[in-house]
């Protein structure tokens, strides 16, 4: 198993991490069906669909059981 060579510091690791959220919001996209705002390539939250897909029914907005 690979180990670290040396402790990142708390500025190094924070500088790393200041880009996680930025990088994040550029994958919202919407969804073709619904229209909904939805992260591209996942499933929508609102409608269910994926790829033109039914995965699960509008109301039941189960969470992130749905498989593809
Ligand atoms: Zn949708």
């Amino acid at each position: 198993m690979a180990v670290p060579k040396k402790r990142v510091s708390r500025s190094a690791r924070d500088k790393r991490r200041a880009n996680d959220r930025i990088i994040s919001t550029q994958a919202v996209g919407t969804c073709p069906a619904c229209g909904a705002s939805r992260l591209s390539h996942h499933v929508c939250p609102s409608c269910g669909t994926y790829k033109g897909h039914k995965l699960f029914a509008d109301a039941d907005t189960g969470g992130d059981t749905a498989q593809t």
